[in-house]
């Protein structure tokens, strides 16, 4: 299999790492911007480019519903439809159509869900979750799982738990049997030569690597037994899933705990749609490797900064006539060129460049925040080691 990750150093639990796959190397820890629809809201790829973002999460229902999973496959994958050649990851809908679409019925065969653009009716099974996201060509996709909702009783939980290995299972049946058919894939990247990120040797072929995912809701035993049992089904990774659903926010620390200790050292770990600033250093020192949000682009386009000096809420008047960048210690080209006068001008306007402007700077502070924890852990072991 060409996915591949290497731990290359370690401080206590924190981890860095590489992660590479079909479309290029990751460094770990990692932040993953969100780009819902094939975009991260109002940034582009160029600028995403320039911020060092390695490598972007793309949500599978959004896409399904439009422009369709088949439109990307024949304009020959999600990298090269949205113009983003490096590594992606697409969730398994899953999610979405728990927290986005009413009407969903959900039994052991899949979820029927109503489109939340036309209303019109859906159906994804762990296998036809999975088909869709060979179809958009992601490097690295997710298996089918109920999210469970919060709060749960504990047989509730225990079900959906049960559930969601058994679609983990039919999950990687569907892949092992399809994962050929990946766009990229039938384009005939088949040698080192023709794919210049590609890390193969002779006779190797690409495909996309599939994660599983930790249910179990908010019981530390469930999480254990979910962690325990998805590993036996040997993925390329594990995700925990179906936090950040309204818990408090202790209660998500103990979950993950409870999760990732039954996690193999030397798999990749994704914690999904988490979290603050504080919150991604705290997972990283847990041995979390990869994380989502959209916190940082949500709250830049509502106005609410993060900043080395604390949270920036850009409209307050106190900003009107102030005249300094927005964060002093960030290098980002929003923070090097503008001044927060500036740019609660722009918000108070109702100005798009307000949305664009804050999405960049909220994007570095968080991939910032994550290359300082890298460095620290490199620095730290190489400090061990003379
Ligand atoms: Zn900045």
């Amino acid at each position: 299999m060409p996915f591949r990750f290497e731990i290359e150093a370690r401080d206590d639990k924190a981890r860095a790492g590489r992660l590479f796959t079909p479309h290029g190397e990751v460094q770990t820890p990692v932040f993953m911007p969100v780009g819902t629809v094939a975009t991260v809201k109002g940034v582009p790829q160029d600028t995403l480019e320039e911020l060092g973002v390695q490598i972007l999460l793309n949500n599978t229902y959004h896409l399904y519903l439009r422009p369709g999973v088949e439109m990307i496959r024949q304009l020959g994958g999600v990298q090269k439809f949205m113009s983003w050649e490096h590594p992606i990851l697409t969730d398994s809908g899953g999610f979405q159509v728990f927290s986005l679409s009413d009407l969903r019925k959900v039994t052991e065969e899949g979820v029927t869900f109503r489109s939340h653009l036309d209303g019109s009716s859906h159906f994804f099974s762990p296998e036809s979750a999975i088909a869709a996201q060979i179809g958009l060509g992601a490097d690295i996709i997710m298996a089918f799982d109920e999210c469970t909702e919060h709060p749960a009783e504990y047989a509730r939980t225990q079900a959906s738990m049960e559930m969601t290995l058994r679609w983990a299972a039919r999950s990687k049946k569907y892949f092992e049997e399809h994962k050929q058919e990946v766009p990229w894939f039938s384009r005939g990247l088949k040698s080192p030569v023709e794919n210049p990120h590609g890390v193969l040797r002779q006779g190797e072929v690409q495909t996309q690597a599939l994660f599983g995912i930790v249910q179990g809701g908010m019981f530390p035993d469930l999480r254990r037994e979910s962690a325990q049992r998805t590993v036996e089904l040997d993925f390329s990774g594990y995700a925990i899933g179906g936090l950040s659903v309204g818990e408090p926010r202790p209660m998500t620390h103990e979950m993950v705990d409870a999760a990732i200790r039954f996690l193999p050292e030397d798999k990749p770990r994704y914690l999904m749609g988490v979290g603050t600033p504080e919150e991604i250093v705290h997972y990283v020192a847990q041995g979390v490797d990869m994380m989502d949000c959209v916190l940082p682009t949500r709250a830049a386009r509502h106005g609410l900064l993060f900043t080395s000096e604390g949270r920036i809420t850009i409209k307050n008047a106190r900003y009107a006539g102030d005249d300094s960048p927005l964060d002093p210690n960030c290098g980002c080209k929003v923070c090097a060129r503008y001044s927060r006068a500036y740019l609660r001008h722009l918000y108070a306007s109702n100005e798009l460049l307000a949305q664009v402007l804050n999405t960049i700077h909220n994007l570095a502070y968080y991939l910032d925040t994550m290359r300082r924890m890298r460095e620290k852990i490199l620095a730290r072991t190489s400090a061990t080691r003379t």
